[in-house]
């Protein structure tokens, strides 16, 4: 990027040269002759045409290289190749209807949205991005473009299929067409995957549509450092993950990927966010930050992989004070600051058993044995009436203490980081930082008092597996004026955000 910046110095120099008519000593010691002034002006035209294709895919501040310009170049791909497009040097062969789709895209990554067991009719549907917080525009059935089914034209703009063996793929044709399946519009293709009676849908898009499709999911909020941080974040995970899995597919469009939305989910502002940090990720030691995770609130401190997937630590996810102002965590503004589950004894003793197994058994009461450096908790002993107990570990205790929401929706707990209020059996284990920020009711309880209510209570702060960028905390740090390298610096420590090109994947 510094020799493109620098010869188009050169060549902005020679212009200058030549418009501004400098004082003639200098002219003629750079232009002496009209035969050198146009020799240069076509070097210089050659050089910046060379520098322009040299630069690749990241290219956020050069305006014939930036957003967009993707998009430009696989639509013209598309209208070379459109049937009865009129070009003379075109014929119309068999070879000039065929679509290749996927050679369109840059980057590609397989999201799989659906496994079906019926037949199902996917429609060609206009790429229609709606206004910041404006609901989505009706897409328009047909609008533009033609469907394609395993690259030759269909009749038609829609296409009902039927479970089949083998591979089918659909395309449409023209810069703003899109695909309409189970009621949302995807851009790029659609692959169906038929085997034994299932078809798995997977959407074939390119990684900056994709994203366009996870940023406005992952963080709904109006601070664009905080979601150009989440689009560069979001960017790693993907390309880390392209061509990872085994089967047909690299992505899920849930919380176990990266939630994803397709067109409908588009926001003017995430679309910005992504456009202006086109190409960026992220990268430790000059390789790629593959396990660039992150998650909603983390309470107050995040904690170290290592920790809580009981793996080898990774040096850029170790835990950090998400701190804000005035003493605040950055997160404070997130709903799940502070949460409270309660069961009654039987309650608790039958979401474990089914979690571990076992026979239901009310319990008398939970135990925490175990607590991590950020205060979460990593190993807690559940005590049975029958005498028995069982011990949860870290994502284990999560998934096995599920419970029933204000919403009325069962859900695992939201986070590690927890206390039990006191009712007479279960205890608190102490742990030395008294930093580390936790609801004040709890400890205003004292683990004292006894629960007459007969329930198991704990309350606790924060959502997620707390690993990586708090995305509360990302928006606290935005506000506070942090720019999006530094808001992914203070999360990520010791990474840097560079252009995903120059690190030779
Ligand atoms: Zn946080």
């Amino acid at each position: 990027m510094k020799i493109r910046s620098i010869i188009i110095k050169c060549f902005a120099s020679f212009i200058c040269l030549r418009r501004q008519r400098l004082a003639e000593p200098v002219r003629k010691r750079f232009a002496s002759s009209k035969g050198f002034s146009e020799a240069a002006a076509l070097c210089s035209l050659l050089m910046l045409l060379f520098c322009f294709s040299a630069a690749g895919f990241c290219g956020p501040e050069s305006t014939e290289d930036g957003p967009g310009a993707e998009e430009l170049k696989a639509a013209e791909s598309v209208k070379r190749s459109e049937p009865g497009d009129g070009g003379a040097e075109h014929e119309k062969t068999d070879e000039s209807e065929a679509f290749d789709a996927v050679a369109a895209l840059k980057y590609p990554v397989r999201i799989l949205l659906a496994v079906k067991k019926e037949s199902f009719c996917i429609k060609a549907a206009e790429a229609v991005t709606p206004s910041f917080n404006e609901q989505p525009a009706a897409s328009e059935s047909g609008a533009e473009g033609k469907l394609y089914v395993n690259g030759r034209p269909h009749e038609g703009d829609s296409f009902e299929y039927s479970c089949s063996e083998g591979v089918t793929t659909l395309a449409c044709s023209g810069a703003r067409s899109a695909l309409e399946f189970d009621g949302n519009i995807f851009r790029g293709c659609l692959e169906l995957s038929g085997r034994g009676g299932r078809t798995e849908v997977v959407n074939v898009v390119a990684l900056e549509d994709y994203l366009r499709g996870v940023v406005a999911k992952e963080l709904l909020c109006s601070e664009l450092e905080a979601m150009k941080a989440q689009a560069v974040a979001a960017r790693t995970y993907a390309y880390a993950r392209s061509g990872a899995a085994a089967g047909g597919w690299d992505l899920r469009c849930d919380t176990s990927s990266q939630v994803y939305g397709g067109i409908k989910a588009e926001r003017s502002i995430s679309d910005l966010a992504v456009e202006q940090t086109r190409g960026l990720v992220l990268a430790y030691n000059g390789s790629l930050a593959s396990q660039a995770l992150y998650h909603s609130a983390c309470g107050g401190h995040t904690e170290s992989s290592g920790f809580v997937y009981g793996t080898a630590p990774v040096e850029y996810l170790q835990g950090v004070e998400c701190a804000g102002s005035e003493g605040r965590p950055a997160c404070a503004a997130s709903p799940y600051s502070f949460w409270r589950a309660e069961w009654s004894r039987e309650e608790l003793g039958q979401e474990i058993a089914e979690y571990l197994g076992r026979k239901a058994e009310a319990v008398r009461g939970i135990r925490i044995l175990e607590r991590g450096p950020s205060g979460r908790v990593s190993r807690l002993e559940a005590v049975f009436e029958d005498g028995g107990s069982a011990v949860l570990e870290r994502e284990q205790i999560r998934r096995a203490l599920r419970f029933t929401d204000g919403a009325g929706r069962r859900r695992n707990l939201p986070s590690l980081k927890f206390v039990v209020e006191a009712d007479g059996f279960s205890q608190n284990l102490q742990f030395e930082d008294d930093d580390i920020p936790f609801p004040e009711a709890v400890f205003e309880s004292g683990g004292e008092a006894e629960n007459k209510s007969g329930s198991v209570v704990i309350v606790g702060s924060g959502w997620g597996h707390g690993v990586g960028m708090c995305q509360f905390g990302a928006m606290g740090l935005s506000a506070l004026k942090f720019s999006f390298e530094d808001i992914l610096k203070y999360y990520y420590s010791g990474t840097e955000v560079v252009c995903i090109d120059s690190l030779h994947i």
